[in-house]
């Protein structure tokens, strides 16, 4: 299981972490020492000109060779309307384990990934994909891959864009062939990457026309993966961030916070900027509230990145979060 991996984690001031999440831990970092102002804009550029991103062409067969070789920072003008920016007080930030936080290292504003909460530490590296397959579906947890490769779970309600984001990933028209219609069976997807991870495709969730069995099931068949995948290293969670927060979304990340199942929150379609006239608010300003509708439920910020598959805002972001995570995961 993930939590007997974390528990020899220690941070760079040698602080002996007993928590069983991998953020839990973030609190205790001793604040005084963060060497930044008290609020950061999450519009910061990554200096790791290590961290470089491949992405894969559009291709029938399923394997691709890496054809385009472009360091992050290249890849990071992307559009984000200047009020969409987000100001970030630091004890909101996600600091990854073993990151220098230190005055030594380069400021922290600096290192805060674009459209995020999230902070680069020194495991963002092979963030490319360069190569994606899909693997098998499986009815059980128990049938899933028996490899041992670590994985991430992407969840969220129908419609908020889940398909969309796994082929924008993977850079594929149509990887993510998913059965979408309730009363079909439900299957965890496996798609294998670079050799290395995989990226699972769950089932939707919160289908009004689902009859309550059907429902009732869908949360049995999740919720004993997310406990037992030993391999799962974070559920990223799909929030719609172009409407306000839904009460099952709400309920769903809380039950991951309850649990101490470690989850990213992906916003999705944050090109929607239009206003609608009933009081309808902006993505930054739902993304923001969905966060306050959570906070008891999580000891620390868990790691948020604003993301569209229209414009690809984010992409960059969720595969260098990954990395970073996964790295850490193999090292533990
Ligand atoms: P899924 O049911 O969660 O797999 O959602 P889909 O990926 O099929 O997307 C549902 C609908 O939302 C489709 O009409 C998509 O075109 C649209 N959509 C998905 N992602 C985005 C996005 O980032 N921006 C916008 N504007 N629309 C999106």
């Amino acid at each position: 299981m993930l939590i007997t991996h974390l528990h020899r984690f220690c941070t760079p001031f040698s602080i002996s972490i007993s928590s069983s999440s991998l953020y839990t831990h973030l609190f205790r970092l001793p604040k005084t020492r963060l060497p930044i102002a008290k609020t950061l804009c999450c519009t910061a550029y990554s200096t790791l000109s290590a961290a470089r991103l491949v992405s894969i062409p559009d291709s029938p067969s399923s394997i691709s060779v890496a054809s385009e070789d472009t360091t992050l920072e290249a890849r990071h003008h992307l559009l984000i309307p200047e009020e969409a920016q987000i100001e970030i007080p630091v004890e909101k930030l996600f600091i990854p384990p073993e990151t220098d936080v230190s005055s030594g290292s380069a400021p922290l504003s600096t290192r805060v990934l674009k459209g995020s909460n999230i902070v680069l530490s020194r495991y963002a590296r092979d963030a490319l994909i360069a190569q994606a397959e899909f693997v098998k579906s499986s009815t059980r947890t128990e049938d899933c891959p028996s490899d041992g490769l670590p994985e991430f779970a992407l969840v969220g309600r129908s419609n908020v864009g889940k398909s969309s984001l796994l082929n924008s990933l993977v850079r594929r028209k149509r990887l993510a062939l998913t059965s979408k219609k309730p009363g079909k069976t439900q299957l965890i997807n496996h798609f294998r990457i670079n050799d290395s991870w995989y990226l699972v495709d769950l089932p939707g969730y919160g289908y009004a026309a689902a009859p309550h069995e059907l429902r009732v099931d869908w949360d049995k068949f999740t919720k004993d993966y997310f406990v037992n995948r030993s391999t799962l290293v974070s559920v990223f969670l799909l929030i719609d961030a172009s409407i306000p927060a839904k009460k099952i979304d709400l309920e769903y990340a809380s039950w991951l916070g309850e649990n101490q199942i470690p989850m990213t929150l992906i916003f999705t379609k944050c090109d929607k900027r239009k206003k609608k006239k009933n009081g309808g608010k902006r993505p930054e300003e739902n993304v923001q509230d969905f966060q306050e509708l959570i906070r008891e439920f999580f000891q620390a910020a868990p790691p948020w990145i604003m993301t569209s598959s229209v414009t690809n805002q984010g992409r960059d972001e969720i595969l260098l979060h990954m990395a970073q995570l996964r790295n850490y995961w193999l090292k533990h």
